[in-house]
């Protein structure tokens, strides 16, 4: 990480009123994790990760009005899989079809990502299924228009991704699309640049690849065959 790199990650967990300490050196025990020296977060703020559950974080999200994204929405998308999963995947928010079901990745965009999940594993011989991983979204509302959230309705939500992903303590995270990255690296870099190598959320391994959104456009085809091998890497690590 550049001294740029690291300002920006400081400065968005500061703007996030999250307390962050500058380590530049995390030794690094696991094969095929790059030693990334990644700022450590403090605990979050009132937060007791050991008596932390996934239904204890969607009581304390209640009926959200925290910003504007729970004035427009039907259905809030807390997340659904399995809450022991090894492998965690983080997209950016509800489309349409996720606001009318109240479940992540059920449009378009889930069908390809169950695809490249599934078809992946069938591939290596790794016996997983969508069920066996659990899904969720840096913000739990629709935006309007499916825009990008915005960083304060990151910052809102974040902090219940961040409880969600301490109570599930996966192996590995995949953040599909630049919103998922941003909100767990602290990185404007793109994710053409982040794909393909292992960065850390705290010291859980994140595998940054393609928004299956981006996927479907007929223009980005050749990044279809990126994000089924970095999908590749992250179930291998996971499963083997
Ligand atoms: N896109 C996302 O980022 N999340 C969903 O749940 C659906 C589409």
């Amino acid at each position: 990480m550049t001294d740029e790199q690291l300002r920006q990650y400081l400065s968005f967990y500061r703007d996030l009123g999250i307390k962050t300490v500058n380590r530049r050196t995390v030794p690094d025990s696991q094969p095929g994790i790059l030693p990334e020296p990644e700022p450590v977060l403090s605990p979050l703020p009132g937060l007791h990760p050991t008596d932390d559950s996934l239904a204890r974080i969607r009581e304390d999200i209640g009926d959200c009005k925290r910003c504007r994204l729970g004035e427009g929405r039907k259905k809030l998308v807390f997340g659904s899989g399995n809450e022991q999963a090894r492998l965690v995947f983080v997209g950016e928010g509800p489309g349409a079809d996720e606001d009318e079901q109240g479940l992540p990745f059920v449009g378009r965009a889930g069908q390809l990502l169950t695809q490249m999940i599934e078809g992946t594993a069938r591939k290596e011989g790794i016996p997983l299924v969508r069920a066996d991983v659990y899904i969720c979204n840096v913000v739990k509302c629709r935006p309007p228009e499916n825009r990008t959230p915005l960083p304060d309705e990151m910052e809102t939500c974040g902090q219940f991704l961040f409880r969600q992903l301490i109570a599930l303590r996966p192996k590995a995270i995949c953040a599909l699309g630049s919103t998922a990255a941003k909100a767990l690296l602290g990185t404007k870099e793109g994710v053409t640049r982040l794909r393909g190598n292992w960065h850390k959320w705290r010291d859980i391994p994140v595998m940054v690849t393609y928004h299956p959104s981006y996927l479907l456009r007929p223009y980005n085809q050749n990044a279809k065959k990126e994000a089924w091998e970095d999908l590749k890497k992250v179930l291998h690590y996971v499963y083997d």
